[in-house]
C-alpha cells in the first residue's frame, strides 16, 4: 500500500503534468509517487480505473508509463485541487496505491 506519511519519508523529485513527484524516480520501472493532496503510488498503481471512473469531481487522468512493469498506463491526480475529501477512490482501489490526506 501507499505510505501515507511520503511528504516526510520520500524527497520531492520535480513536477509532471502539473502535480509534485515524490521519489525515487528511475524511469521507467521507477515513478514515485504523484500528488500530495491526493497521491498516487504510481509503482503500485495496476491501471484498473475504478478511481477515475468514480471521482464524482473528475479528479484523475490517463496518462502513458510505457514499459512500466506494473502497467503501461497510471492515473494523474491532475485536478487534486478539486477533491472534495469523498474518499472513494481510496476505498475502491484494489491495491491501495491511493492516499488522500483529509485533515
Ligand atoms: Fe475524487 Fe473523492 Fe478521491 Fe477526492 S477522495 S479524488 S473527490 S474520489
Amino acid at each position: 500500500a501507499i505510505d501515507s506519511n511520503f511528504d516526510q519519508n520520500r524527497e520531492r523529485a520535480g513536477d509532471e503534468n502539473g502535480v509534485a513527484v515524490w521519489g525515487p524516480v528511475e524511469p521507467p520501472a521507477k515513478l514515485g509517487i504523484h500528488g500530495t493532496h491526493v497521491a498516487v503510488d504510481y509503482d503500485i498503481c495496476l491501471a484498473d480505473g475504478a478511481c477515475l471512473e468514480n471521482c464524482p469531481v473528475d479528479v484523475f487522468t490517463w496518462v502513458d508509463t510505457p514499459d512500466h512493469p506494473v502497467s503501461e498506463t497510471k492515473v494523474e491526480p491532475t485536478n487534486e485541487d478539486q477533491c472534495i475529501d469523498c474518499m472513494l477512490c481510496v476505498d475502491i482501489c484494489p491495491v491501495d496505491a491511493i492516499d488522500v490526506d483529509a485533515s
